[in-house]
């Protein structure tokens, strides 16, 4: 192959790479979750990332390791906070659906300085989610992109 093929075989490889061959499991909490069982299940999961959700189990907000430390200097209480009144909320929510491309993923966690975001579906009445995307789930899919290419 000559360089100008194989440059736009990585393009291709590259454009080919879907969020739902990335996509991580998600990890949710409920929104009367309190703070506490929040950074609880954070450490167990081994996630840093919480995505919450509502009754129906739509999307309704996000918790990261920052938002929860900030509460934990700040309080003492946090058996009693439920993680609603902390978490970042919808309609501010940044996501992605699996079909999109990891590009267009990736651009949004640059764009709006955040380390991850949750897969959804549409669903009547709000947003079903079905995944995580993560800065790892990037990072991995550079790493097969590399390990994929004959340089
Ligand atoms: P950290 O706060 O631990 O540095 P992030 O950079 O991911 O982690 O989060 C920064 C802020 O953005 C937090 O307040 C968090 O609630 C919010 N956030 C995280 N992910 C998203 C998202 N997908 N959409 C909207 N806001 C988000």
């Amino acid at each position: 192959y000559s360089g100008k093929k194989k440059e736009q075989q990585l393009t291709e490889n590259m454009m080919n790479m879907k969020v739902r061959d990335f996509q991580s499991i998600p990890v949710v909490v409920q929104e009367s979750f309190s703070v506490y069982d929040a950074i609880t299940q954070m450490f167990l999961e081994d996630v840093g990332t919480l995505i919450v959700v509502d009754d129906n189990s739509f999307l309704s907000g996000i918790l990261s390791r920052k938002d929860l430390l900030r509460t934990a200097i700040g309080t003492t209480e946090l058996e009693k906070i439920p993680v609603h009144m902390i978490m970042t909320r919808m309609p501010n929510i940044s996501y992605c659906h699996k079909n999109e491309t990891l590009v267009q993923a990736a651009k949004l966690l640059i764009e709006r300085q955040i380390d991850a975001l949750p897969v959804v579906e549409d669903a009547d009445g709000g947003l079903s989610v079905v995944g995580r995307l993560t800065k790892t789930n990037i990072t991995k899919a550079f790493l097969s992109l590399a390990e994929n290419h004959d340089f």
